[in-house]
């Protein structure tokens, strides 16, 4: 029988393999007391099962390839610490002696305890860290009820499977990449999880949030799965396979082809010149930055150098950081935003806002959490200005709401040139100065702000969230999380339109920007300069070129004028099918 699931594409590509579905949530925990004879035995048993629990999570850890991002190696480090921790190394201990009751019984007994602690806290990134907990927790669990020394995902050969699991943590998701696997559906999960960024870089085709999938797979079965449109298909029949196998076969002819353009221009077949510029969130991201050939850094997100550690990186540091990047890119320009934390974005200490708002998206984030903390934002201003001095810099400030903010902004950065000045520090007097145009009030004031500011980008990521009120860590909302819905198409023209006015460029680093099925509508909407992560860069540089400018701007006003989604849709679809834009 054949049928199709559905769920959440988040890394795309197609694979037909058999299934291997990880029943990881059947475990039969037993409850019970024990005689007071083998306590002992029990407690052996319970810290055995934590060293292997260590074993196997260290073995993961030295499997990372080098160029793995390092927030990942610090998440399988985060988990190796909880399983040093007194919580779980000495309470469950506590409670065999002291109750009686075996080590699978301790074990969720002080699960259920730090559960509760962690319910009590009313804050987002905590209740991450209670998932990383549970993670943690369960993988000793198995180890207990399997009782074998080896159990877990180490150790099989998955080479060309299809992973189906409940849900998938970092690690296992580096785990199942060195075992071969060729893609992973899970029943939960977001498409910004982490899980789900690091199929992505991993390049391994993912689903996430197909509910319920495991109960319709079959071991061994074979299944298709397209990872962009976040279908999985089983009991296909050989018309079908045939149909897929050889949209496989393009999609390799495809990547040859690509990288044929590295080191060409992006220029449309009438002639216009296109910037395609990099995200990067830590300085490591430059490798692949400088191997496609960016012309720049579009988006610096300096965030990242603030999270997994316990301390606020001082002003040498953040300064040895900045610069590393822009020497780096040889003479090439790199815009480093100011710090974006708050909501999903936390750290471990230091600057978070005092008390957890019940509406963190809309709390103290970005540029209001640093213009409330001056110590916090002195030291980055001085950082960024005296990088300057190293190549072409521009600094870009996040979640400008009002013209306040922008106004206070630029007085802190002409206070601290002064003081660079009399320290005899050198950098950029002429450092452009740039603001993320993402929340609606910014996007519909655009030309105020473009009046003050040397250039803007489009910040698409939130400015969908709060144009459309869509949480856009929510994936019970994502649905709903739509690029082409008419107010968003109709508030990037406004500041399209607003930077040209106003004589100064207008970038968008928001993630549509690396998705070529807008390419042809962004171009079409006058926008000249892309910024994304590396690895579209290829792909939205051969969309450039074969697209007609002037033609995609004829599309443009009616797509913009309508107010049906489902039409918006249908013609951005005639309107890529016309260049051969799709992906
Ligand atoms: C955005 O909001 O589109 C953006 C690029 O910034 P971030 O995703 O870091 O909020
Ligand atoms: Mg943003």
């Amino acid at each position: 029988m054949s049928f199709i699931l559905s769920g959440i594409g988040v890394s795309r590509g197609i694979v037909i393999g058999k299934a291997h579905v990880l029943q990881q949530d059947a475990l039969e925990v037993r409850e019970q007391h024990i005689a007071i004879e083998v306590v002992d035995q029990e407690i052996r048993r319970y810290q055995q099962a934590v060293e292997v629990a260590r074993r196997q999570l260290s073995a993961i850890r030295d499997q990372i390839p080098e160029a793995t991002r390092k927030d990942i190696v610090e998440f399988i480090d985060t988990h190796l610490l909880m399983l040093q921790d007194s919580s779980l190394v000495h309470v469950p201990v506590q409670s065999i002696r002291e109750q009686q009751c075996n080590a699978e019984w301790a074990l969720k007994l002080q699960q259920e305890a730090l559960a509760a602690v962690f319910d009590e806290m009313d804050d987002p990134y905590l209740r991450t860290r209670k998932d990383d907990v549970n993670h943690v927790i369960h993988r000793i669990l198995r180890i207990l009820v399997s009782g074998a020394e080896d159990h877990g995902n180490v150790g099989f050969d998955l080479t060309g499977t299809i992973v189906f699991a409940s849900d998938l943590t970092p690690s296992d998701t580096v785990l199942l990449h060195h075992q071969g696997v060729a893609a992973f559906v899970t029943e939960f999960g977001g498409p910004l999880s982490h899980t789900a960024i690091l199929a992505r870089s991993l390049g391994i085709p993912a689903i996430v949030g197909a509910h319920s999938a495991r109960r319709y797979i079959q071991d061994d079965e074979t299944i298709i799965l397209d990872g962009e449109q976040g279908l999985v298909l089983a009991g296909a029949d050989a018309g079908l396979l045939s149909h897929y196998r050889k949209l496989q076969d393009a999609e390799s002819d495809r990547r040859e082809n690509l990288e044929l353009l590295k080191g060409t221009a992006a220029i449309t077949r009438d002639g216009v010149r296109v910037q395609l510029l990099s995200n990067i969130e830590l300085p490591q991201d430059m490798e692949r930055t400088l191997a496609v050939g960016a012309e720049g850094i579009g988006l610096y997100r300096t965030e990242f150098l603030f999270m997994n550690r316990t301390d606020i990186p001082s002003e040498e540091e953040q300064l040895e950081q900045y610069r590393s990047v822009i020497q780096a890119m040889e003479g090439l320009p790199v815009t480093i935003r100011t710090l974006d934390l708050g909501a999903d974005k936390k750290v471990d200490s230091g600057p978070l806002p005092e008390r957890s708002s019940s509406n963190p998206a809309l709390g103290l984030r970005a540029i209001r959490l640093c213009l409330k903390d001056l110590d916090l934002f002195r030291p980055q201003l001085r950082a960024i200005l005296r990088a300057s001095a190293a190549g072409p810099t521009r600094i870009m400030i996040p979640m400008l709401s009002n013209l306040q903010e922008l106004n206070q902004v630029l007085g802190l950065l002409e206070e601290t040139k002064e003081q660079l000045r009399a320290e005899g520090h050198a950098f950029d007097p002429h450092l452009p100065i740039g603001g993320m145009i993402e929340i609606p009030a910014a996007a519909l004031t655009a030309p105020c702000f473009a009046a003050k500011l040397d250039f803007m980008s489009i910040g698409t990521n939130d400015l969908i969230q709060y144009t459309l009120a869509i949480d856009r860590i929510d994936d019970e909302v994502a649905y709903l999380y739509d690029p082409l819905h008419p107010a968003v198409l109709r508030l990037i023209q406004l500041i399209i339109q607003a930077g040209q006015a106003a004589d100064i460029p207008v970038s968008m680093c928001g993630e549509m920007a690396g998705d070529p099925r807008f390419t042809r509508l962004l171009l079409g909407m006058g926008l000249t300069q892309f910024s994304m992560y590396p690895s579209s860069i290829l792909e939205v540089k051969d969309c450039i070129t074969r697209c007609s400018r002037r033609e995609a701007q004829q599309h443009v006003e009616s797509i913009i004028a309508c107010n049906d989604l489902q039409e918006i849709h249908g013609r951005l679809d005639s309107l890529n099918q016309d260049d051969k834009c799709r992906r």
